[in-house]
């Protein structure tokens, strides 16, 4: 296996002061990817014995909450196999700390439904994991303020729950459960919706940004502000059983 880049600080790809690292190679090949680079899997620097001696050392000040692993597409087979030593000594030396790991496979289809129980290799890669964030970066389902995914179609997965209940475990942050609310109706979801629509045709430009009300009738005033100054709480939520196939285009 290669190695495209290892971040020594990571605060976007999960929780907390992460160290991140992105492996090579990646079939997928999704419009807009920003890492074009490592589709290809010769790119980067070989991953052996110091690299993860490297990541191991990186990990221990207290403030690392844990380690990320991106790509490329880190299972790709060839990846899941180089990488399988890497997570059993991250979560041996470190048992406390966080594995997250970004997918562009379907956790449920291609992850649990397949390689788990067709490969050993995966099924140990994904006993070490806590958190998969899974599916292709879509580039018409992007929204620039989603946490610690690109776009809307991605899900955020507890991977030990899941492995526990048998079926997938998602877990919503704020953003999740912000644009589930859009079948209620609620008026900021649809702000931010009419928002980004016409941000996108350029109607609007950032500093024309104004905090409007619905209504200036004081009987029925509802008040509405950009969906970017909503206080965010994170919240989780365990999906009983694949419950969750209508949300999947959130
Ligand atoms: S899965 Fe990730 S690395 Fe691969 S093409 Fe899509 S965005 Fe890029």
């Amino acid at each position: 296996m290669n190695y495209a880049d290892i971040k020594t600080i990571d605060v976007q790809d999960g929780t907390g002061v992460r160290v991140s690292i992105y492996v090579s190679g990646c079939h997928f090949h999704c419009k807009g990817c920003h890492n074009k680079e490592a589709w290809d899997f010769n790119y980067g620097k070989k991953f052996d014995e110091s690299t993860i001696d490297y990541i191991i050392d990186l990990l221990k000040p207290s403030y690392i909450a844990g380690l990320s692993i991106l790509g490329g597409e880190p299972l790709e087979l060839v990846n899941q196999q180089g990488l399988l030593p890497l997570v059993k000594k991250v979560k041996e030396i470190y048992p406390d700390k966080s594995i997250w790991c970004y997918t562009g496979y379907d956790f449920e289809k291609d992850v649990y439904g397949k390689m788990y129980k067709e490969y050993s290799y995966t099924k140990e890669l994904l006993e070490g994991i806590d958190i998969m964030v899974d599916g292709e970066f879509v580039e018409e389902k992007k929204l620039v303020d989603l946490k610690f995914r690109g776009s809307t179609n991605q899900k955020k997965i507890d991977v030990q729950a899941s492995l526990k209940a048998g079926s997938v475990v998602r877990l919503k942050f704020g953003d999740e459960a912000r644009y589930e609310q859009e079948e209620t109706k609620n008026p900021k979801i649809i702000f931010f919706k009419e928002f980004k629509e016409k941000e996108e045709k350029q109607e609007i430009a950032h500093e024309e940004i104004k905090v409007p009300v619905a209504s200036q009738d004081v009987d029925n005033v509802i008040p509405i502000v950009p969906a970017f100054e909503i206080k965010e709480t994170e919240e989780r939520v365990a999906a009983e059983g694949i419950n969750n196939k209508d949300d999947n285009n959130l």
